[in-house]
């Protein structure tokens, strides 16, 4: 992969500590670090623990763990995200004073409901790439009076960004450069599809996409490799590049490592554990021949 800046490239591995490390996460893993091997590049890992009831320590110790077991090595100390969430709230104060996000307030069964009892009608309600329902439009519509009022009375609230609004501070189309196992070349993004998305959640400080953004640019990130379940995601990550004024990496989405029924791995599925498989014997070398590389 050529970096155009001509500075020392800077690729991370960036999991969550919510399960295990599966063969998707060593595969992932592997490319960044031979990646930064073979440009003379530096590789980070970070340990992406804003969920902070889903996340915890032991599983963090885990994938130190399984990653030393393959053979990776990483720089020290490690960002953990959960120790900075100052910094992402800092930049949503930026988008909030730049009028570019809003409180939401309603609650995850709230909209189910509203989508449920929409499509009762025969209306389909519109969905994001990953499937889940756009947020309703009721509170970007909300004036600041009756937002203040809500929030003075107590009322659990998010923040999401108002695209519409977003879109608009677009002077050209947005694009990324994709070299991964998909689509390649200059790829044009198109963040529409995502509708008002979440940036800090009532329960935690962040959200995936606002620290993925702010922390790939505070860590000079250069190139993005990741499998290619973050594909569609990269328009919004482009988006908020934008509109945050942050450097653009380039991007290579590999192909995902599917189980045995070929559906994508999750987290929940021991069989494809590292850990569970270095109990059963296999070494690094067999992980590597089994994902493929
Ligand atoms: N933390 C994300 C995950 O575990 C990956 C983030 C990224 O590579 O952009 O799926």
């Amino acid at each position: 992969m050529s970096n155009p800046s001509g500075q020392r490239p800077v690729f991370r591995f960036a999991p969550s500590p919510n399960g295990a490390l599966h063969l998707g996460h060593a595969l992932s893993a592997c490319l960044n670090f031979e990646a930064a091997h073979q440009t003379g590049g530096r590789f980070l890992l970070r340990i992406e623990d804003i969920d902070l009831t889903r996340c915890t320590a032991e599983l963090e110790r885990g994938i130190y763990e399984d990653l030393a077991w393959l053979g990776l090595d990483w720089e020290r100390p490690v960002r953990r995200q959960s120790e900075h969430f100052g910094d992402y709230r800092a930049e949503l104060e930026r988008l909030i004073e730049d009028g570019l996000v809003y409180p939401a307030f309603m609650t995850r069964g709230e909209v189910k409901a509203h989508v449920a009892d929409t499509e009762k009608s025969g209306k389909l309600w519109p969905r994001d790439p990953d499937g889940a329902p756009l947020y309703p439009p009721y509170d970007r519509e909300r004036s600041q009076t009756e937002r203040e009022k809500l929030i003075a009375s107590g009322k659990r609230h998010a923040f999401r960004l108002d695209m519409q609004k977003a879109l608009a501070r677009l002077s050209a189309p947005l694009t990324f450069v994709e070299t991964g196992d998909g689509q390649t070349g200059t790829i044009t993004a198109d963040p529409a599809r995502w509708g008002d998305v979440i940036l800090s959640r009532s329960d935690a400080p962040s959200s995936y996409h606002l620290s993925v953004v702010v922390d790939d640019a505070l860590q000079g990130v250069t190139h993005v490799i990741r499998g290619l379940d973050l594909y569609a995601a990269t328009d919004l990550h482009r988006l908020l590049q934008y509109l945050l004024g942050l450097p653009e990496p380039l991007y290579r989405h590999h192909r995902l490592v599917l189980g045995a029924d070929g559906r994508k791995l999750s987290k929940s599925e021991g069989s494809t554990a590292l850990g569970a498989l270095r109990e059963e014997g296999l070494t690094p070398s067999a992980i590597r021949a089994i994902i493929g590389l």
